[in-house]
């Protein structure tokens, strides 16, 4: 969408508060599913601090080569008892595959951050007017295991988001919302 157009999109520095101005692009490689892409990441920069922004799209978080939906299908396979083989299998084609290493460090790090996420979901349910009881549907009560908490997270955004309306997943979508710590 941005090839050779800079989004129009007017941001306030986070430190000083003053207007941020457009400050070029550099490229950067992205994989999907089928291959390896580059794209353009512009740039903003605030002449008061001088500190620069990257506008990234929705689909990427900082530190992931992969888009984010890859790593979601990913991690739902690796849940359901998939093995490493198979479910790097399922998501890429061979030419742009991730490495077992790669896997295990995403499922790491989506055990971390499943708690906060699931809580801010839980929390803007509750501040929307969701009647269910949110806790009855966690798995399990008693020494509930991180598994356990996985689980929740998907009930919750099976909940929060309308079935089918995320053709790339939930965590694209969620990941413009949730708190820094807690994306996806
Ligand atoms: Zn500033």
């Amino acid at each position: 969408m941005y090839e050779d157009r800079s989004p129009d999109i007017k941001l306030c520095c986070e430190d000083c508060g003053g207007h941020l101005h457009k400050h070029g692009r550099y490229m950067r490689s992205v994989a999907t599913k089928h291959e390896t892409v580059q794209i353009p990441i512009y740039r903003q920069y605030c002449p008061a601090c001088g500190k620069t922004v990257s506008l990234l799209p929705d689909f990427l978080v900082p530190w992931a080569r992969f888009v984010t939906w890859v790593r979601e299908a990913a991690i739902a396979r690796r849940q359901k008892g998939f093995s490493w083989r198979q479910t790097a299998e399922s998501t890429t084609v061979s030419a742009v595959r991730y490495s077992r290493r790669t896997l295990k460090r995403w499922w790491k790090r989506h055990l971390l951050r499943a708690a906060p996420a699931a809580l801010w979901v839980a929390g803007q349910l509750v501040s929307s007017g969701f009647e269910g009881d949110l806790l009855r549907i966690y798995p399990a009560k008693i020494a509930p295991l991180p598994a356990d908490t996985l689980r929740w997270l998907e009930k919750l955004l099976s909940v929060y988001s309308p079935v089918g309306a995320w053709r790339r997943g939930y965590w694209a979508f969620l990941n413009t919302l949730l708190p820094k710590a807690a994306r996806l």
